[in-house]
């Protein structure tokens, strides 16, 4: 896709200002990718300029954002990731599985705030592992922590008007297929290609759901069940820019062969004092302005969302290309990251519209994967055509 960069040659002349001028042109080769991820603090207001422009040619003046509540089914997890504040074993402080009366009604409540996404949050398959959740499944009369999300997505499905979009770990053929009859979109974050990452004293050391071929089988899979797929990269864990140029490619990769990558996010480790990573060093703003760039650059027609609570000044990932600033809720906290508050939804207005862009609620699925999913006859696809508007964002408009 051929793009134009006014500001250009406001920040670059001769040799670079021609570099830069090539992107306009051509797809962004993974040798200038390399390059450009590591570009000296001159090049970069150029990089930006590459990338805003290559958003507006996308979607002009408009961001969007999905209302939600965040559904924290389960915090067991059998996996035992480096920098995870959320996980917990049973028997730990916090440690808890939500009753269906519990995630209805924070369904509810969200309901009454114009949320329109329930996004379920939980560990992966604890069950494997703790005889306490078994006994707590038994209990609640289902086979598997699975079973039980897709019962308590359907249960919002029925009860409430907000569309479900679980992110349970890993997932069979099987599994995308029975979760896309009760919701129209859902997620699991590559986080990283650098399979490294699983040996001794690294971020995914005994975590073995984090194997990136696993993840990349699960993410093949729903597309080729053309279910539209959130997913991302997590940077700052012990990878290499490299890596995440790779873990980019790898995910455009997916979208060019199935086309069903809904939105790419591009997400900040954040150090916190509990966690095994306390000591390790959190990337840099200007890395994350790189990285959420070359995303834009790569991958110039797909939807690039980097959350505002996690990075400062947010505003300014705005400058580097992304669409979406993903899922806000005015209710819950954000559990993954709980030491950093969503900003309010009308700070979140003004500082978009101070960029020039008009913000817009979208509902979990984004508007251009609204027709395929609808085409399939289940309660997601019903509760779905009562929930979009005639662009295919959500309905219930409230100010922001
Ligand atoms: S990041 Fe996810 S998979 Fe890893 S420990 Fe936390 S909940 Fe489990």
């Amino acid at each position: 896709m051929g793009v134009f960069f006014p500001t250009i040659g406001e920040h670059k002349s001769g040799e670079h200002a021609a570099e830069f001028a090539t992107l306009a042109t051509q797809p962004l080769s993974k040798h200038d990718a390399l390059r450009l991820i590591a570009c000296p603090d001159d090049e970069l207001p150029a990089l930006l300029a590459a990338a805003r422009a290559a958003k507006e040619a996308l979607k002009p003046g408009i961001i969007t954002y999905s209302r939600k509540v965040f559904i924290p089914l389960t915090n067991l997890c059998r996996d035992y990731c480096g920098y995870c504040t959320f996980r917990r074993d049973p028997g730990q402080p916090g440690a808890h599985t939500m009753t269906p009366e519990e995630v209805l009604a924070v369904a509810r409540a969200g309901e009454k705030l114009g949320c329109t996404e329930a996004l379920f949050s939980l560990g992966d398959k604890p069950e494997l592992i703790f005889p306490e959740m078994r006994e707590t499944l038994r209990h609640l009369g289902y086979k598997s922590t699975l079973h039980y999300l897709e019962a308590m997505c359907e249960l919002v499905l029925r009860e409430t008007s907000l569309l479900p979009h679980p992110n349970p770990g890993l997932l069979s053929a099987e599994w995308i297929s029975r979760l896309a009859a009760v919701s129209p979109s859902m997620g699991l974050m590559l986080e990283t290609t650098n399979a490294a990452l699983l040996n001794k004293d690294a971020a995914h050391d005994n975590a073995p759901d984090k194997l990136p071929t696993k993840r990349l089988r699960s993410m093949e899979e729903a597309g080729k069940q053309r279910v539209p797929f959130t997913t991302g990269l997590l940077i700052g864990i012990g990878e290499s820019l490299e890596d995440r140029v790779d873990t980019l490619l790898a995910i455009r990769d997916l979208h060019d062969r199935y086309g069903h990558i809904q939105e790419v996010i591009i997400q900040n480790f954040r150090v916190k004092p509990e966690i095994p990573m306390s000591h390790w060093p959190e990337p840099s703003h200007g890395e994350m302005l790189r990285t959420v760039a070359i995303a834009r650059l790569l991958m110039p027609r797909m939807n690039i969302q980097a959350p505002p609570n996690l990075t400062g000044p947010y505003h300014d990932l705005l400058d580097a290309g992304i669409n979406d600033w993903g899922g806000i809720s005015p209710l819950t906290p954000d559990f993954i990251n709980p030491e950093r508050p969503w900003p309010h939804l009308e700070q979140l207005r003004l500082r978009t519209e101070a960029k020039g862009q008009k913000l817009i609620q979208r509902l979990p699925i984004y508007p251009e994967f609204i027709p395929d999913v609808l085409t399939r006859e289940n309660l997601s696809s019903q509760k779905l055509r009562a929930a979009a508007d005639p662009q295919g964002f959500a309905q219930d408009k409230r100010a922001a």
